[in-house]
């Protein structure tokens, strides 16, 4: 499960705010195919983890992406060199269909000509897309109808059009029910191959069903890291959700 090349590689990777460091010196190494769960107390510094990966927040240190330094770039080219984030609220156009997110998502919009041109070659993305989600039925519906699950899997649709290969989902379940769960874990197993996904996650039971490894962040810094059984045998993991 999950061995193909180097995709991400993180290295001393550290941020501060105010001098107080949220994360600091955490190494991690990402590879395609990978389903990472990323797991922590609250305030370990998992989110901050993800902001600094996207551009969101300064950090030291290096992210490389196929060997692409990331840190110090902006927000929007570190998500067209295919680095796609959730929030914890999905943020779909309430307004508009299915199809219609999936298009923006694409890039359609700016203009018509665009559009024109660019047609051919995101049909199959989109079509990619509708199918990894099991958003299909739903493409000519408003996304406000949507239920909340289903808002969560078009986002994520929404990342795939993009041509994320890294996906770096927030707390992608929170909220859902058992069922949509299950179909987000499903949906995660769908995307995998030659993409990469990142899950910060407080759910154990999904962690458990879903993840092909796990790093668990305590205090900023890594505590653990290796496959769920040798995560959940640690004492040092124990500890911390013990006393928590
Ligand atoms: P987690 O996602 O694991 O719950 P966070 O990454 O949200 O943890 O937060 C890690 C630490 O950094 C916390 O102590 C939090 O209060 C702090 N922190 C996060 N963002 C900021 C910010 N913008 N300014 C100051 N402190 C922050």
């Amino acid at each position: 499960v999950g061995m193909g090349t180097e995709y991400l590689e993180i290295r001393g990777l550290t941020v501060s705010f105010d001098g107080f460091k949220a994360v600091t010196d955490v190494d991690l190494t990402l590879l395609q195919g990978d389903l990472r769960f990323l797991i922590g107390p609250n305030g370990a510094g998992k989110t901050t983890v993800i902001d600094a990966i996207t551009g969101l927040v300064p950090a030291t240190g290096s992210v490389r992406k196929s060997g692409v330094e990331l840190l110090g770039k902006k927000v929007h080219q570190i998500a067209r060199l295919g680095v796609g984030r959730t929030f914890q609220t999905a943020s779909v156009f309430e307004q508009l269909t299915v199809l219609q997110n999936l298009d923006i998502a694409a890039g359609a919009h700016r203009s018509v000509l665009t559009m024109l041109r660019k047609r051919r070659s995101i049909l199959p993305k989109i079509e990619e897309a509708l199918e990894i989600t099991g958003l299909g039925d739903l493409v000519d519906k408003p996304a406000g109808i949507l239920a909340h699950g289903q808002k969560q899997w078009l986002e994520i649709g929404m990342l795939l059009v993009q041509n994320a290969s890294v996906l770096l989902l927030d707390e992608p379940v929170a909220g859902m029910s058992a069922e949509e769960r299950d179909e987000t874990g499903n949906l995660l197993r769908r995307i995998g191959g030659e993409r990469t996904v990142v899950v910060v996650e407080h759910d154990m039971d999904f962690m458990r069903a879903f993840a092909t490894s796990v790093t668990v962040l305590a205090g900023g810094k890594i505590l653990s890291e290796g496959t769920v059984e040798e995560v959940q045998a640690d004492p040092k993991v124990q500890a911390v959700y013990l006393g928590t």
